[in-house]
C-alpha cells in the first residue's frame, strides 16, 4: 500500500480527491459539497480572487471534505475582473495560507497582452508565499503557454523548495514538463486533458508518485452540477489513466487519493 500507516485512515475515509474544482462557482455549490461528504469525495476548491477565497472559507467552513485555497486566476487579471487592488489582497492572504490556487499566467490569444500584469500579479503572491514561509504549503497552477515562465518564477522565488507545486492541466511543451519534473512538481490530470494525444502522453509520462486527479468543474460558471457528476468526471478520468499506465486502476486511484489527501490535510 502506499503513503504507510499515517494515510490507512484517510484512504478508508475519502474515496475520491478532486485536486481541482470550482464547487463556490456552481449554482448549487453548497448542496453539491454535502453530497460529496456523503459520496467519499473530497475537493479541493481552488478560488479566482481572494474575495471568493474568503466567500469560500466561510461558505464551506462546516465541510470537513472541501478544502478551499486562496487564488487568484489569470484570466481574471487579463480581462479586468481583477486589478492591482486584488493583487495587493491576494498577496497579504497567502501570506497565512496554507492552500493557494488557482493562480498562475495564461499568455493564449489576446490574454498575452497582459503578460506584464499577470506576471506581477504571479510574482507578488509567489514573494509573499517565499516571506512567510508554512509547512504542507501547497499551490495549484494555471499555465496557458506560459509553463517556462511559470517554472521561471517559481526557482526565483525559490517555491518548489519549500511547496509543493502542483501543475493543473499540464499544457506546455514536452521540454516544459521535463523541466517541472526535475523541480518536482506534482500534476493533476483531467478528462478533458486526456481527451487529447499529447495530454494522455504526458499523462503517461507523469512518475505515479506525482500523479493526482481532478474535474476543474464547472466548465462554465454558474451551472448546476451534482456530486455525482464530479465522483463520475473522476471515474472517467481513471478509466483512462488506466488505460494507458502500466498500474493497476486500483492502485492509481489509491495513490491519487493518498497524495491528494497528504497535500489537502497535512
Ligand atoms: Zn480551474
Amino acid at each position: 500500500m502506499m503513503g504507510g500507516t499515517a494515510t490507512d485512515g484517510i484512504q478508508l475515509q475519502w474515496r475520491l480527491v478532486d485536486m481541482h474544482c470550482h464547487p463556490d462557482q456552481l449554482a448549487n455549490g453548497s448542496e453539491v459539497a454535502s453530497d460529496a461528504e456523503q459520496l467519499g469525495l473530497a475537493l479541493f476548491c481552488v478560488t479566482v480572487s481572494p474575495a471568493d477565497a474568503l466567500a469560500a472559507l466561510e461558505r464551506f467552513d462546516a465541510n470537513s471534505n472541501v478544502f478551499v485555497g486562496a487564488g487568484l486566476h489569470p484570466w481574471w487579471l487579463a480581462d479586468g475582473r481583477c486589478s492591482e487592488s486584488d493583487i495587493e489582497a491576494a498577496a497579504r492572504l497567502v501570506a497565512t495560507s496554507r492552500l493557494i490556487g488557482e493562480i498562475g499566467l495564461d499568455f493564449n490569444g489576446p490574454r498575452a497582452e497582459t503578460a506584464a500584469l499577470q506576471e506581477r500579479g504571479l510574482s507578488a503572491i509567489l514573494q509573499s508565499c517565499a516571506r512567510h514561509p508554512m509547512s504542507g504549503r501547497v499551490l495549484s497552477l494555471h499555465a496557458g503557454k506560459a509553463a517556462g515562465r511559470m517554472l521561471d518564477l517559481l526557482e526565483e522565488f525559490g517555491i518548489p523548495e519549500h511547496a509543493s507545486c502542483v501543475f493543473h492541466w499540464f499544457s506546455g511543451t514536452s521540454e516544459e514538463l521535463t523541466r517541472a519534473r526535475s523541480a518536482g512538481c506534482i500534476f493533476s490530470v483531467n478528462e478533458r486533458m486526456l481527451a487529447s494525444k499529447r495530454g494522455r502522453e504526458y499523462a503517461r509520462q507523469i512518475p505515479l508518485e506525482r500523479l493526482l486527479i481532478e474535474t476543474d468543474a464547472p466548465r462554465t460558471f454558474g451551472q448546476r452540477s451534482s456530486a455525482r457528476a464530479l465522483g463520475n468526471s473522476l471515474e472517467r478520468t481513471l478509466d483512462t489513466l488506466a488505460s494507458i499506465r502500466p498500474e493497476s486502476r486500483s492502485r492509481i486511484a489509491d495513490q491519487a487519493v493518498a497524495l491528494g489527501m497528504e497535500l489537502l490535510s497535512a
